[in-house]
């Protein structure tokens, strides 16, 4: 099965394949580590572990690099207030990141690659330039990539560059269309900032150079595919390909993806505009990791994403639904034989739902035949109409579901734990919501215990005890079913 994902710069959804037939060799910018990411971020970040979960799923193997971005003029600045060095500072928030993704389920990439481990890589890229007249030094002996040497500029976001000036440089990392010109590729060293001593001068390098050569030391000069957010396209990844096209005189990255953005209110979800929320903003409001995931990936990283607390509502009851639906199929006694329509209903749900992944990562189109699948299921289980080839034609369903969706097993109390565990240290316990605390102050020992103790004075006809049991369960977050085949329990 092939994915057609759209790709920037032909735009137009393009076949996603290996150029060597076999690995599929992909680049994804990474983080840069000043702060803790807000969920607009780990959306890109969830929406590029739903790509590279597909092709797995589709039989490719995969060849991951994201880099850490250490070094930039954010951190320069937070590092020398907090006055301690970049590496210190970096370091809490890199690991911060690595926990947020782990507790979204978002697969490591196979290689991760810091900025600051990769200078020498840097300056040899920027001497290549030198080399072929694409780089020039400045009198305060910072280096500028000249954008005239690559005529090709603009290709990949289509924008009309014609206005721009000729010679003239910016030295920021970010910034506007209208101010397309040379850009920094090394920033020589100022006083008190950190730098490194090197053949084209003391100095750090540039966003841009950063990304170009940590992309081609892990996966060549030329690769299948580079992705970030939108924001990215211009002129982070414009200066990529320049750079690097220039260098090598091959192409680039062949294939380019961009995550549409989180919007709240119509507007990016930004540290700027202060409307942003954190994962662990989130979990201490009460909601679970599986249902941010959920939410973040079920609208296609194509289309922009209007983040509400409906949304989150919404994943959570929808993943609650899969959760119960699969304890129902695995605990269940099933009679030996099949039910045809079922047998083809799962079939059916199946092709969809891999189809509508190869369209471009339709992840909307991608739930609902599952969800379908799920109704008519259940319907059957209720008629007795459900038998043990179904049972298992079904399961093998949702575990295509959750190799790249991953929500349905629930490993949701250990994020909140550590969410829980860093609020008090981190002075935010009150934050956490009165739900989350009451429900986090049973055990499931305490649970079973509590339930056991019921069971005995019902029999005992002491009901008043049982129904405080109940009561005392039920504010605690803990939901009772008694069904014929006794109690089950789950936290709310
Ligand atoms: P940064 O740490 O700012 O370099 O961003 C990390 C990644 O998050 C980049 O790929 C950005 O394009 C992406 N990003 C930033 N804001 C948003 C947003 N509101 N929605 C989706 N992705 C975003
Ligand atoms: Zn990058």
């Amino acid at each position: 099965m092939t994915l057609r994902l759209f790709n920037t710069l032909s735009g137009q959804l393009d076949p996603l394949t290996p150029s060597d037939g076999k690995t599929l060799r992909m680049y994804a910018c990474g983080p840069t580590v000043y702060d803790y990411g807000h969920i607009g971020n780990f959306r890109t970040f969830l929406q590029i572990d739903v790509l590279r979960r597909f092709l797995r799923l589709a039989g490719m193997e995969v060849r991951h690099v994201m880099n850490i971005t250490d070094v930039d003029d954010k951190i320069i600045r937070n590092a020398a207030a907090a006055g301690v060095p970049i590496g210190a500072y970096t370091a809490k928030y890199e690991q911060a990141f690595f926990e947020d993704l782990e507790a979204l389920r978002v697969e490591r990439p196979e290689q991760i690659a810091r900025a600051t481990e990769h200078i020498p890589r840097m300056v040899e890229l920027v001497e290549r330039l030198a080399e072929k007249g694409a780089a020039y030094r400045t009198e305060d002996g910072s280096w500028y990539f000249r954008l005239a040497a690559f005529p090709a500029y603009g290709k990949l976001s289509k924008k009309d560059l014609s206005g721009m000036e000729d010679g003239a440089r910016v030295d920021v990392d970010e910034y506007e269309k209208d101010s397309a010109r040379d850009f920094a590729l090394w920033k020589a060293a100022k006083p008190g900032e950190t730098s490194w001593e090197t053949s084209i001068g003391r100095g750090r390098p540039g966003w841009h150079i950063e990304c170009s050569a940590m992309a081609m030391t892990y996966l060549g000069e030329s690769f299948d595919l580079h992705a970030g957010g939108e924001d990215l396209m211009f002129p982070h990844h414009e200066n990529e390909i320049a750079q690097s096209e220039t260098a090598t005189g091959k192409q680039f990255a062949r294939h380019w993806m961009h995550v549409r953005f989180l919007l709240v209110d119509g507007r990016k979800m930004s540290k700027s505009e202060g409307n942003f929320y954190t994962l662990r903003d989130l979990l201490l409001k009460g909601y679970k990791a599986s249902a941010i995931r959920l939410a973040l990936i079920s609208v296609p990283y194509g289309r922009q994403l209007n983040f509400t607390f409906d949304g989150l509502i919404e994943a959570t009851n929808a993943i609650e639904r899969l959760r119960t639906f699969r304890a129902r199929l695995t605990d269940g006694a099933f009679a030996a034989g099949e039910n045809p329509v079922l047998q083809a209903a799962a079939k059916q749900a199946s092709v969809d739902y891999r189809e509508a992944l190869a369209d471009d990562l339709n992840t909307a189109g991608a739930r609902a035949p599952v969800f379908e699948l799920v109704r008519s299921a259940n319907t059957a289980m209720d008629q007795g109409q459900l038998f043990i080839r179904d049972r298992d034609a079904i399961l093998a369903v949702l575990k295509d579901f959750d190799a790249v969706f991953d929500v349905i097993e629930d490993r949701d109390a250990e994020p909140t734990r550590r969410a829980l565990a860093w609020a008090e240290q981190a002075g935010r316990m009150g934050d956490v919501a009165p739900e989350l605390l009451a429900r986090q102050s049973i055990t499931d020992e305490q649970v079973d215990a509590l339930l056991a103790e019921r069971v005995q004075a019902k029999k005992q006809r002491n009901f008043a005890r049982a129904d405080a049991i109940r009561n005392e369960l039920t504010q605690k977050g803990i939901v009772i079913e008694d069904s014929k085949d006794g109690v089950r329990w789950k936290r709310r």
